[in-house]
Parts: C-alpha cells; structure tokens; sequence
C-alpha cells in the first residue's frame, strides 16, 4: 500500500467526494476549502511536483486543463472565472508531495496571493 495520500485516494484507498474522473487523473473536493468551489486535480500515477515534470508529460498538462475547464463548467464559474494555482515547494506551501492543482472559484480573489 502507497504511502502518499494521494496516490491512495487515487486507488480509492482513501474516500474523498470525486467530481471527475478519468483513465489518468483524478478531480476532488479539497477537504478544507478555500473558496466556495475549491477542487483538486490529481495524476493518478505518482508525481511528487513540478519539478518532475518534463516533455513527456505535455499531454498529461494538457488533460489538466481540460478536466479543470470540464469541472469549472459543471460547478457553474466557467463564466465568473476561476484560478488554478500548483503550490510547489516549502515557500508556495505544497504540503502534499504528490502533483496537484488548486481549481478555486466561486468568489473575488485577490491578486497577487499571499
Ligand atoms: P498543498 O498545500 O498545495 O499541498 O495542497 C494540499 C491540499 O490537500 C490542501 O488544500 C488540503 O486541504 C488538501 N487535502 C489534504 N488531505 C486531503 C484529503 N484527504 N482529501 C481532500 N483534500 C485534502
Ligand atoms: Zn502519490
């Protein structure tokens, strides 16, 4: 058993309330939201952050932004707007070490975040 909570709420090892879902990635209520629709979107396979991302993964960028369109759509802040945000290292405050992306709407935000 993987021992990133990601990775197992990937599995379904972990329960979290999905919003989407396809063969590569995961979509999630994050379970302390920070705006009115706060949900993450996960790879299913393990990455730890940006940093491991390379060319080979353009597609898998590019099926982020999709599924992120898809869920803003179906969360009603397509039109409003929306922010995706990817925290990564101790400065930005990523405290899970699995790839993720922040799709935030459903309120003002403030530029530039704190
Ligand atoms: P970051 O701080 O950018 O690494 O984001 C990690 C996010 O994961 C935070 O917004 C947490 O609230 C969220 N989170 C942590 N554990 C869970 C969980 N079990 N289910 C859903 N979201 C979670
Ligand atoms: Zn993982």
């Amino acid at each position: 058993m993987s021992a990133c909570l990601f990775c197992r709420i990937a599995a379904h090892e972990v329960p979290a309330q999905i919003v989407a879902e396809t063969p590569e990635l995961l979509a999630f209520t994050d379970i302390n939201p920070q705006a009115p629709t706060h949900v993450l979107i996960i790879p299913k396979r393990h990455l730890g952050g940006v940093p491991d991302l390379t060319d080979e993964h353009a597609g898998l960028l590019a099926h982020v932004m999709r599924v992120a369109t898809h869920v803003a759509q179906a969360s009603g802040i397509a039109a409003s707007g929306f922010r995706l945000v990817v925290n990564s290292g101790p400065d930005a405050g990523q405290s899970v070490a699995h790839v993720h992306w922040h799709l935030l709407g459903g309120r003002r935000m403030a530029w530039p975040p704190g």
